[in-house]
């Protein structure tokens, strides 16, 4: 049997597929055409000879990552086979993964339509441009995929007009090959790739990447749907990158309807946590108007209904399979996988050893650094716990210091750690009003010294009963000289007090 690298050879060069031998590739694909060479490698239409009638077409990708180390196609291996577990009519279905040589094979689903990008030059070229009711079409099946995607805790981290793809003129978001988990921690995406155009504020400043950098990104995508033109634009790199972090949010032409004007800019906010999620927009009246409209029409548009289906189950349902797929991401973390891109595999292959060794120093030292530095947060943190306590403690001496000067005696024994019930002033408020309320029902003692007692009694249960007080609170309002004063009273302290709330 010819070799894959043999074949694939073969369909790279000018020779047509159609005079290679017929070989088949792990079994059941068959090369047909060469669709392109990508960043990562290069795409061939197959055909599925194992694959039911009219679904034979599929796509294959073929990423060169050198020679990896079994440890290192694992982990590529388990990534694919996240991405296998996406379902959903809005992303391209990934089907199956292989080893092949030094070659990693993705099996996707073919995509006549090729990407959004080729459509909007195409269109451009033409002097088109989309009608409205097709962008917000688009639109919505965008936002379905994306809600897909982070509800799974997963995402795309590249999205761009170029790996969106068009099957009967649905859009699919593809190309997952630099899709990252989002596994609680920022650090395996703070990585840049990618072109800048549709890159958010805070990926830029290497502040992380989180689900609302790839809503700014969405929100590029409908600015060049609407204005065939990148959002952000510049001559080079840095001119982009400016307008981005400082410029102006950009405005969609006067043509387009004022809300899905506002919900674009509303994406763009230079801040992440401002900006809505995929659900929070899918739930705007307006957007949810027009998913109700394509749903009466979905008699016509069957892959609309599909979607809208789809579309209920991720408005109303929030289902049990993506908890059963999250239990599957959180497996996948606790057995500690860190997930690279297949970029960065790729590019380590290609450096010489003196290169590496640099590489390993720098991460060696990037992680005693992070090391360092969560010593250095878990320190500060029992500082601060530390001093909050002592800070409490004193405050609560004080407290009690200002009490027994005309208190009990008996509570300067209190040891130190014990802690001091004190009191909410609000509490204590409702409780004296409550409890002068009740003295009105009953006579006062005459008897200086038995009244003395029955309004100990009273004031006693009230401290009793009162919850502790926060730090900082106003506890008391006694000044130390009233108290130093009414000598030891505490009747009559008590009173003043209650007159000073
Ligand atoms: P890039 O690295 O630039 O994103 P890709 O490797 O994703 O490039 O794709 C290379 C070419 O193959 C592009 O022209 C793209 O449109 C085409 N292609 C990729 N995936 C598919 C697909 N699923 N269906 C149809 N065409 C595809
Ligand atoms: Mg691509």
């Amino acid at each position: 049997m010819l070799k894959f690298r043999e074949a694939a050879k073969c369909v790279s060069g000018s020779i047509a597929v159609s005079t290679c031998p017929k070989s088949l590739i792990a079994r059941r694909y068959m090369l047909q055409q060469k669709l392109g060479s990508g960043s990562f490698g290069t795409v061939f239409l197959v055909s599925d000879k194992k694959a039911k009638q009219g679904e034979e077409l599929k796509v294959l990708k073929e990423i060169c990552i050198g020679e990896l180390n079994p440890n290192e196609t694992v982990q590529a291996t388990l990534e694919a086979q996240l991405l296998s577990k996406l379902n959903h009519p809005a992303i391209v279905k990934f089907h199956a993964n292989f080893v092949e040589q030094d070659k990693f094979c993705i099996i996707t689903e073919y995509c006549e339509g090729r990407d959004l990008d080729c459509k909007i030059q195409e269109y451009k070229e033409a002097g088109k441009t989309f009608p409205e009711s097709q962008i917000i079409e688009w639109f919505i099946q965008l936002l379905l995929g994306v809600d897909y995607m982070h509800e799974r805790k997963i995402l795309h981290r590249d999205l761009k007009s170029k790996n969106i793809f068009l099957k009967n003129n649905k859009l699919k978001i593809g190309d997952f090959g630099v899709s990252r988990l989002l596994m609680g921690s920022c650090d395996l995406a703070t990585t840049l790739t990618g072109t800048p155009h549709y890159m958010s504020p805070e990926a830029l400043k290497h502040q992380g990447y989180d689900t609302k950098s790839d809503i700014w990104s969405l929100a590029c995508i409908l600015y060049e749907m609407c204005c065939m033109n990148h959002a952000f634009t510049g001559s080079n790199f840095l001119s982009i990158v400016l307008k981005i972090v400082e410029g102006d949010t950009p405005s969609l032409p006067e043509r387009y309807p004022r809300q899905l004007n506002a919900i674009m800019e509303s994406m763009l906010n230079k801040s992440p946590s401002l900006r809505p999620s995929a659900i929070e927009i899918l739930k705007l009246p307006y957007i949810d108007e027009q998913l109700q409209i394509r749903h009466s029409d979905a008699e016509n548009l069957p892959s609309m209904d599909l979607m809208c289906r789809y579309s209920e189950m991720a408005l109303e349902d929030k289902n049990l399979n993506s908890q059963e797929e999250a239990t599957y991401i959180i497996n996948a973390v606790q057995k500690k996988i860190h997930l690279q891109t297949l970029r960065a595999l790729s590019e380590v292959q290609k450096m010489t050893p003196r290169e590496r060794m640099r590489v390993r120093k720098v991460q060696a030292a990037d992680e005693e650094a992070r090391k360092l530095k969560k010593l250095v947060e878990e320190k500060y943190e029992e500082n601060n716990k530390r001093m909050r306590e002592l800070r409490s403690r004193n405050f609560q001496r004080q407290t009690v210091d200002v009490l027994h000067e005309c208190d009990d005696p008996a509570s300067d024994n209190l040891p130190e750690s014990q802690p001091i019930p004190s009191l909410d002033l609000c509490t204590l408020g409702s409780n004296v009003e409550d409890t002068i309320a009740d003295l009105g029902d009953h006579e006062i003692p005459e008897d200086p010294l038995v009244a003395e007692e029955y309004y100990a009694d009273v004031f006693d249960s009230c401290s009793e009963e009162s919850e502790e007080s926060e730090e900082g609170k106003t506890v008391f309002s006694v000044k130390d000289e009233e108290v130093e004063d009414e000598g030891p009273q505490p009747v009559y302290r008590t009173n003043q007090q209650e007159r000073t709330f």
